[in-house]
């Protein structure tokens, strides 16, 4: 193989509609999976198990796993465009994107072994690696500061702690979970002595491991994580000890990228609902729609939805160049997140008091397009990034 240029890393993007097949094919799937299919589990904070194996079956979420483990070996953009197209068509992405992000930690920082061993299955469906545990009651954004302990103990772990907000953890095999391997009094940098591991849920439950699930605004199978002496294999630590926070970050970039994507997705289906009701609705003998109070608001949201949208594709661009792309994915993230709760909110005053029927899908859409701002990372946590990472500010904590 010929070594890898500079040119080659010139980062370049599609200025069209980008995989117009893949897209086609995501839209025909979810076709099967209307509003009334979402709106039934909601009543009952059930996970959406057959949506998500025909995800699997057709191949999307096992896009980003390299073919010689029985992915698609496709680029990053592609997976955020198969999110996208999820939740501009109604559906609900984030009940499976963790796979796409998480598997990256693995498939980056893994050693042949484990990626030999778990990735065909990830790939297959047999293996569902949606949980990831990060944040914790009592540290939230302060990653660094997080308690829970992983002790090495022969020729396993003792991990002791808990996590909070830890999505689909009652709907995933696998845990990727971040705890600290060396106290933060002995090391330099905060960063320093976190480690990463593989955790399996099916053989932890009930020995260590405790999850709670959370009553919560949305549908996300959101839990609270419990481990008391909990016993991880010492093969399940992925890359070196102390340095899983590197690892994570990698990951954080591909994650806000697909997040920010996925979040266009929900503004274009909001947008699209709430231009087809101007369109028909009629009051005071005129459609809604050709009122400039109405009409002005949604050409708006679609100004920032496309704003938004470039930015992602310019931050994954940027990722699959191997490039620094920290800014970008965060601006990529805080501007999507933006744009798609404006756009549902617009879509909640187009359609007036019919929004709040729960068969036009709309308010639903607008408390699940509120969480981008707030998880996977909070929009000031970003504005800090951005300040200090890209203006040169001072670090303010
Ligand atoms: C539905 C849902 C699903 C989630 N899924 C997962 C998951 O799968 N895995 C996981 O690990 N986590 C998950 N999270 C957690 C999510 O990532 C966190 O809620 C988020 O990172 C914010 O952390 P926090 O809630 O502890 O807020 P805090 O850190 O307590 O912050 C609260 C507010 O204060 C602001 N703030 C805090 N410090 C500062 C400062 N120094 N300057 C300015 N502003 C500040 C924050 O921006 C935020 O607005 C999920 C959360 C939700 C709601």
């Amino acid at each position: 193989m010929n070594a890898i240029t500079d040119t080659d890393l010139q980062p370049t993007m599609t200025l069209g509609l980008d995989f117009p097949e893949l897209r086609e094919a995501v839209r025909r799937l979810c076709a099967g999976f209307p509003g009334p299919y979402w709106r039934g589990l909601e009543k009952t904070a059930a996970y959406p198990t057959e949506f998500i194996q025909a995800l699997t079956e057709a191949g999307f979420l096992g896009a980003l796993i390299p073919e010689e483990y029985g992915g698609s070996g496709l680029p990053l953009r592609a997976a955020a465009v198969i999110l996208e197209e999820i939740n501009a068509s109604g559906c609900v992405a984030s009940q499976g994107h963790a796979q796409m992000y998480i598997m990256g930690t693995l498939l980056r920082h893994g050693n042949p072994e484990q990626k030999s061993r778990y990735l065909p299955k990830i790939a297959s469906g047999e293996l569902r690696l949606q949980a990831f545990g990060v944040t914790e009651p009592t540290s939230g954004s302060d990653t660094t500061s997080l308690k829970t302990r992983a002790t090495r103990v022969g020729d396993h772990y003792e991990v002791t702690g808990q996590k909070v907000w830890t999505s689909r953890a009652l709907h995933s095999d696998l845990m990727l979970l971040i705890a600290r391997t060396t106290p933060i009094a002995e090391v330099t940098r905060k960063t320093d002595g976190l480690s990463v591991f593989l955790v399996d849920i099916r053989e932890s439950l009930g020995r260590g491991m405790e999850i709670r699930p959370i009553e919560a605004m949305i549908n996300h199978g959101a839990t609270e994580v419990f481990f008391d002496k909990l016993h991880v294999p010492a093969e399940n630590l992925i890359g070196e000890e102390g340095k899983g926070f590197r690892y994570i970050l990698d990951g954080m970039n591909a994650e806000r990228i697909l997040v920010g994507t996925e979040a266009v997705g929900d503004g274009r289906y909001c947008l699209a609902r709430a231009v087809s009701y101007a369109r028909e609705r009629t009051v005071f003998g005129r459609t809604i729609g050709k009122n400039q109070g109405v009409q002005f608001p949604l050409a708006r949201c679609h100004v920032d939805l496309e704003v938004a949208d470039m930015m992602c594709r310019r931050a994954a661009a940027l990722f699959e160049a191997g490039a620094e792309c920290g800014a970008d994915a965060n601006i990529a993230k805080l501007v999507a997140s933006e744009a798609a709760f404006k756009a549902a909110d617009t879509a909640m005053q187009t359609l007036g008091g019919f929004s709040f029927a729960t068969e036009y899908d709309v308010e639903r859409k607008w408390r699940e397009s509120r969480l981008y701002q707030i998880a996977p990372i909070s929009t000031n946590m970003i504005l800090s990034y951005i300040g200090q990472h890209v203006l040169g500010l001072e670090r303010s904590f």
